[in-house]
């Protein structure tokens, strides 16, 4: 059955399909976004359904990245119900001693902190935020732009000068455990820098992650890692409310199974329960590469290279997560002196660097280094006084070749395997946090085939739509080629965060996405009544 044609139609309604939706709509498109899932926020949502009377975050929980984003800010989502919250400290990493690294929303305390640790460190960290003052705004707008970055690219290499020139150039590309190393003498600022780094895929060895962790470090240290108050969720539901409002139409459990190509163009979508939407000028796909080069589009609509370069497109790895709702804070064995949202766990950068080589290895980390967050400190609202909503997780291979642990979990990822690692991870929370186990009311365990079943571009529990290392970054995002959203389908757009710069929450991948599908729309308006004129019709 076809049903009316639209100006676009954006599949995926996760954070990038939204900003892509409500730019269209902004813009006086017709706009349907058709989502898979029961409900909107792809891996930005929430819900009651780990224990009652305690929300967790299904998926991602903390928002430097929106909160640095020009495009975020643009929809003005206050006006549509968020409110974003910040915790006493933004980040924390207890050391097993009892020793906290603590990032402080001031800069000030922070160094203090540093300077404790290491005489002359609160300095380097001063240093540090005065060189991210004068660059880290045009280098953020550079990454988030679409490549390559004219404006902000040529707005950063004009302060280059007044930030070290190419020293400051060498600090970016140099990898993270250096950068900690040469810049710092104690072993917090080295941690704090190495465990952001750890966000991404990236080695703490190799170029990029250096990059990594500066630019979070700095957003730390900036924006802070803010929640939406209430869960994650309401700030998918505020970019649906607002697209709503604008005229914008939504249909959730409708997964998109097929993307009908038109003598090289895009002309509809069909969904799983045999529904045909028609396009008029574009298909907003915010979907993994992996699927949108898989399946949706008929490989005979694809020309060789792609389906080539697709062959060498590497996944980052997959994630084991865990949620516990506590009857009780975290008995910390030493207290923070600023309670922390966000916490790293990893005895050292050394263990940290151990895990996730074991990961790039194909085996289950046997300590594994592990994100984590407390969310009830951040946002008193997510869990009745006193309580604690908590989470953490961690990274495991797609091809497991052995468990580093020698514990026989064996990568199939059913509830025996989750139960086990979930119980290796919360191993290592009771150690710097003694009768944390005997808070807990309930856990939920989500290996990578429960986070994939909740949301398909979640692929083997890749959270970040494909490995963030710098072969594939840039012009080699997805495949190499512009490093842009078009793809080799005219009139269909990657707006994931398989597309230049990835993963995170920060709207780049649906924005660039909306703005090429506008300019390409103006062009043809400009193109074709010439063309007709052309040929006398
Ligand atoms: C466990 C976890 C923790 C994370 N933590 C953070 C964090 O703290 N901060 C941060 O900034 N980022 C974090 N991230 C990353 C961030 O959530 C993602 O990078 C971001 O959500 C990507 O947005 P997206 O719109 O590209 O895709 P998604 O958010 O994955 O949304 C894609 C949507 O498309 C839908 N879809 C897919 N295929 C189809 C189809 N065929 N038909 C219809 N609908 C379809 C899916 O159901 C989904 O709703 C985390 C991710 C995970 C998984």
């Amino acid at each position: 059955m076809t049903t009316a044609s639209h100006d676009a139609v954006v599949i995926g309604a996760g954070p990038n399909g939204l900003v892509a939706a409500n730019h269209l709509v902004d813009a006086g498109w017709s706009v349907l976004l058709l989502e898979a899932q029961p409900e909107v926020g792809g891996a930005v949502r929430s819900a009651e359904d780990v224990h009652p009377g305690f929300v967790h975050d299904t998926f991602s929980a903390f928002y430097p990245l929106a909160a640095a984003s020009d495009t975020i800010a643009s929809f003005r989502l206050e006006d549509h119900g968020l409110r974003w919250t910040h915790a006493p400290a933004v980040l924390g990493h207890p050391f097993p001693d009892g020793r906290w690294a603590l990032l402080h929303h001031d800069r000030e305390v922070t160094a203090g902190l540093m300077e404790e640790g290491h005489p002359g460190d609160g300095d380097a960290w001063l240093e540090l935020c005065t060189v991210w003052d004068r660059i880290g705004d045009q280098l953020i707008g550079a990454l988030l732009t679409p490549f390559p970055p004219i404006r902000h690219g040529l707005a950063a290499l004009g302060r280059l000068r007044s930030v070290g020139g190419l020293d400051f150039v060498k600090l970016l590309l140099t990898p993270a455990v250096e950068v900690g190393t040469t810049r710092f003498a104690g072993r917090e600022p080295r941690i704090l820098v190495a465990g952001n780094a750890g966000h991404a895929d990236i080695p703490l060895t190799a170029p990029g992650s250096g990059l990594m962790g500066v630019l979070m470090t700095m957003l730390g240290q900036t924006v802070g890692f803010p929640v939406p108050v209430g869960g994650a969720g309401r700030l998918t539901q505020a970019l649906a409310a607002r697209f709503l409002a604008a005229g914008g139409e939504v249909r959730c459990d409708t997964e998109v199974t097929r993307i009908e190509v038109d003598r090289g163009r895009a002309a509809a979508v069909v969904t799983s329960g045999g529904e045909r939407f028609a396009v008029r000028h574009a298909v907003l796909a915010d979907v993994g590469v992996t699927r949108l080069y898989g399946g949706l589009v008929d490989a005979a609509d694809l020309p060789a290279r792609t389906l080539r370069s697709m062959r060498s497109f590497q996944l980052d790895p997959g994630t084991v997560k865990v949620d516990w709702a506590l009857d009780g804070a975290v008995p910390w064995a030493s207290r923070p002196a600023y309670a922390p949202g966000t916490f790293h766990v990893a005895d050292s950068v050394d263990d940290m660097a151990e895990a996730l080589g074991q990961v790039a290895a194909g085996a289950i980390p046997a300590r594994p280094f592990m994100l984590a967050g407390q969310m009830s400190t951040t946002d008193p609202t997510r869990s009745p006084a006193g309580t604690e909503s908590m989470w953490a997780y961690t990274h495991v291979p797609h091809h497991v070749v052995r468990d580093a642990g020698h514990g026989g979990i064996r990568g199939e990822w059913d509830e025996s395997d989750c139960e086990r690692f979930a119980d290796r991870m919360q191993d290592r929370i009771e150690r710097l946090a003694p009768g944390f186990g005997s808070r807990i009311v309930a856990r939920r365990v989500l290996g990578p085939r429960q986070l994939e079943a909740r949301d398909a571009n979640l692929v083997g529990g890749a959270i970040n739509g494909g490995s963030s290392q710098l072969n594939q970054e840039l012009v080699f995002r997805p495949v190499p080629g512009l490093g842009r959203a078009e793809t080799p389908v005219k009139g269909l757009y990657l707006a994931s965060a398989s597309a230049h710069p990835g993963g995170g929450v920060h709207g780049a991948p649906g924005m660039n996405a909306a703005r090429a599908a506008r300019a390409h729309r103006r062009l043809a308006s400009v193109t074709r009544p010439l063309r007709a004129v052309r040929s006398g019709s």
